[in-house]
């Protein structure tokens, strides 16, 4: 008799209790999972889609992908087509009604910035800029005033499909907040303003305009286009017109164009993380930024 009552414990014990605690957040970028950790704290289990050391620009669905967004309570991205690739076929495919166009779960992270439409190099405001950026740049996320925007939208998305954490997610973003405006006072030192580099892709212009540094020229004649020789005439002029002595790169651009301009201009090619985990030691969006500015201001790359 004792036995069947603690069997019949046992069984209300395991009916009872939630399949699955939290929500499933699939991020489609490794900074997003990031932020998202950040904000969702131990309410949120993170599924990031994209390895690191992806070019975010060209991706491609695969069957697990699809699994993900099944389960995704929340799905996050970075918008402006940076996944156009590949993510309407998986939230098509997942069938998930959460995750769908318009419903709370489908949180794209471009409708809480302010998105860079011209051209750095030349301050112009146009919308040709090429083929892969045709809503603007979508490397917003090397913006901090755009994270921090970023982070509030996720945090009251988090709590539109979870309300009765919405107290949680706050304080969550209220830590973040005083996170971010602690490593602003110790960034504003980094004393990039007025700098003049080259870069192969349209990638640095958010750091650049917040950081006060200039990217003079790219290597890629238009974003996702490469260059013609006569292009890469023009930059090595460019370069030696504006004393350039870097090229800026990510570790999946590090291309023969890039290389060869280096050779023959005696600048250096250096190779920056665009993303959570795409170097040693870049654990978390601060990380990110906090290696990139290193980088830049003359310390070394890879490793800690
Ligand atoms: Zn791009």
């Amino acid at each position: 008799m004792k036995r069947r009552v603690l069997l019949w414990m046992i069984l209300f014990l395991l009916l009872s209790a939630p399949a699955s605690a939290g929500l499933n957040v699939v991020a489609t970028l490794p900074w997003i999972g990031s932020i998202a950790r950040e904000i969702g704290g131990d309410r949120v289990r993170v599924r990031v889609l994209v390895r690191p050391t992806q070019d975010a620009h060209y991706v491609e669905a695969r069957p697990s992908m699809i699994l993900a967004a099944r389960r995704a309570d929340l799905l996050m991205y970075n918008g402006l087509d940076l996944e156009a690739g590949y993510l309407p076929v998986l939230v098509e495919s997942s069938r998930n009604p959460r995750i769908q166009p318009g419903m709370p779960g489908d949180v794209d992270c471009s409708r809480f910035v302010e998105v860079l439409q011209g051209d750095a190099a030349t301050g112009r405001a146009d919308r040709s800029m090429g083929d892969i950026h045709p809503l603007g740049n979508p490397h917003y996320h090397l913006s901090p005033k755009n994270i921090a925007r970023v982070a509030r939208g996720m945090a009251d998305s988090l709590s539109a499909v979870d309300p009765g954490n919405r107290d949680l997610y706050m304080a969550n973003l209220a830590a973040f907040e005083r996170k971010l405006s602690q490593k602003l006072k110790q960034w504003s030192g980094a004393g990039l303003e007025g700098g003049r580099f080259v870069a192969y892709h349209r990638f640095f212009e958010y750091l650049a305009a917040e950081f006060g540094f200039h990217i003079v020229g790219y290597i890629e004649e238009k974003p996702g286009i490469p260059p013609s020789a006569a292009h890469i005439q023009e930059v090595m002029e460019r370069m030696k017109e504006d004393g350039v002595t870097k090229i800026l790169t990510t570790v999946y651009q590090v291309g023969r164009e890039g290389r060869y301009v280096s050779e023959r201009t005696g600048a250096e090619l250096v190779v920056l993380p665009h993303d959570v985990g795409s170097m040693k030691g870049v654990d978390d969006w601060f990380g990110l930024i906090d290696r990139i500015l290193e980088v830049l201001k003359g310390g070394t790359g890879g490793g800690r």
